[in-house]
């Protein structure tokens, strides 16, 4: 396919024609010849209320009709200082503070850079590396492609242009390799980076919430800041709102994107506590933190994350994960098949891991012609639906995974 659009993480040569999308509503996806898709995975599980939310629209509307974008250099507005103070309210205690970005990924290089200058703001200038997880993915710019598994991530063509950082298997002997790393090298690591709970792009991995406190507590006693990156885990999708309070601490920056919006518009927040924050309030300007995104702060998208978020209470989306979990768990878990490796399931999140990838072939074709939109990576077949989601059309997408493995 030559054409002026240029899709993602896509060959042109063999890549089969993406579904042109007319409309989409609710879990719905309407394509261009009238066909519908119930949509299993939220476009990369961001769009948590569904597609064309009425009040979110509302929102956008609203705000659209004063201003839909102005700076936050010298001029501020309500939008950002109410999203903020909101996060800071539902948030874990002590992330007092909010910077904005666009995009996850640029949530992720905020956080880089807030933790090697908090270091520098105190005099600790060579702590510029990081500790990293095996399977982890934290983004595709630069600095967060530094942050993603070198080895079975997406960036490995990249390894020699990137900076390196420190990967550790949290199910191979972590406590002591964390250990050993922390007290041989803490004097050039700034931070320990992880998505907690649950890793996505590197293949839905579940990780121990005690091993994360364990982590936590070594980091801690060796001066190493702690970053949960929750771009993937934030907005209920592990089952509690955010999943750093499955293990109970608050990290010192933890970084929010996709769900922030509902998927409606991008806006990441990188949020810190007041003793990161404390580190770059000085009389000296340069203390001050470098970085300043010209759409930091949008007004619009402010705007709908502040509804996104009254939404999700308002709608008691935990109780809905509780129900989305127990159908998924019920319909898929005890599935058993010779392709199939593991099931994992955590909140509104299911990940059938097969064998090679090469066994999930024709997954995207067969579920397309039963009404359902899947679109697994690797090994990874997954569903991320969204909240409101029908427990008739939930039962749907199990229906065509089951199909799909011929377990009817
Ligand atoms: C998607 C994702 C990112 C990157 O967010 P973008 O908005 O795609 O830049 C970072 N971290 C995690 C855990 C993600 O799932």
């Amino acid at each position: 396919m030559k054409t002026a659009l240029w899709y993602p993480y896509a060959q042109h040569k063999t890549m089969s024609t993406p579904l042109k999308v007319k409309k989409a509503e609710g879990c719905i996806i309407t394509l261009e010849d009238d066909s519908q898709l119930i949509d299993a995975i939220s476009s990369w599980w961001c769009t948590i209320h569904g597609y064309s939310d009425k009040q979110l629209i509302q929102a956008a509307h609203n705000q659209n009709q004063k201003f839909s974008h102005i700076m936050l250099g010298g001029l501020t507005h309500y939008p950002a200082e109410l999203c903020a103070q909101k996060l800071v309210d539902i948030t874990p205690n002590g992330l007092n503070h909010v910077f904005f970005s666009d995009s996850g990924s640029v949530g992720v290089e905020v956080a880089y850079k807030m933790a090697v200058q908090y270091w520098k703001n105190k005099g600790q200038s060579n702590k510029t590396t990081f500790i990293a997880l095996k399977n982890a993915y934290h983004g595709d710019t630069t600095g967060a492609m530094a942050l993603t598994d070198p080895d079975e991530g997406m960036h490995t063509l990249f390894n020699g242009a990137l900076i390196k950082h420190h990967f550790i298997d949290i199910n191979n002997n972590f406590e002591n390799t964390l250990k050993q790393l922390c007290e041989n090298q803490n004097q050039t690591i700034a931070g320990f980076i992880c998505e907690p709970i649950l890793q996505g792009a590197g293949g839905m991995q579940l990780l121990n919430p005690a091993t994360l406190r364990k982590a936590k507590e070594i980091c801690d006693q060796y001066n190493i800041l702690t970053i949960y990156d929750e771009v993937f885990t934030g907005f209920g999708r592990t089952g509690t709102v955010f999943a750093s309070e499955q293990i109970g601490i608050t990290p010192d920056i933890m970084v929010l994107g996709k769900g922030l919006t509902g998927g409606f518009i991008g806006l990441a927040a990188t949020m810190a506590t007041s003793n990161i924050f404390n580190a770059f309030y000085h009389d000296d300007y340069s203390k001050a933190f470098m970085h300043g995104p010209t759409f930091m702060g949008n007004p619009t998208a402010c705007a709908v994350a502040l509804e996104s978020i009254t939404l999700f209470y308002k709608r008691n989306y935990l109780s809905a994960i509780q129900k989305i979990e127990s159908i998924l768990t019920k319909e898929l878990k005890t599935i058993s098949h010779s392709k199939i490796k593991n099931i994992r399931i955590k909140g509104a999140m299911a990940c059938i891991e097969v064998f090679n990838e090469s066994q999930l072939k024709g997954i995207e074709e067969f579920a397309q012609e039963n009404g359902v939109f899947l679109r697994p990576f690797n090994r990874f077949l997954y569903t991320t639906p969204a909240y409101i989601i029908s427990e008739q059309e939930l039962l749907k997408i199990c229906s065509v995974i089951k199909k799909f493995f011929q377990l009817f």
